[in-house]
């Protein structure tokens, strides 16, 4: 296992009461050194988005993003597992 680091922001997590970039960090083990290149880091956003607080249906923030972006899952698909 290669351990490496992907933000979410690079596979499109946006806050949803707003369109601003959330840089959440996610730790990942990959099986193989060449999946690293699969984790994405930030583009280079000037503004992201805080993870606090709770969202205008009332769930907290930090669930949301909780999930997987759909960019996310497309660029991984099953070859991961998520660091605990
Ligand atoms: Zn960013």
């Amino acid at each position: 296992m290669t351990k490496c680091k992907a933000h979410m922001c690079a596979y499109g997590l946006t806050g949803p009461d707003s369109d601003q970039p959330i840089k959440k960090m996610t730790g990942l083990a990959v099986s193989h050194p060449d999946m690293e290149s699969l984790a994405l880091t930030c583009p280079g956003h000037q503004y992201h988005k805080t993870i606090e607080g709770k969202c205008c249906d009332g769930e907290n923030l930090s669930a949301k993003t909780a999930r997987y972006t759909d960019g996310f899952v497309k660029t991984w698909y099953s070859c991961i597992k998520p660091e605990m």
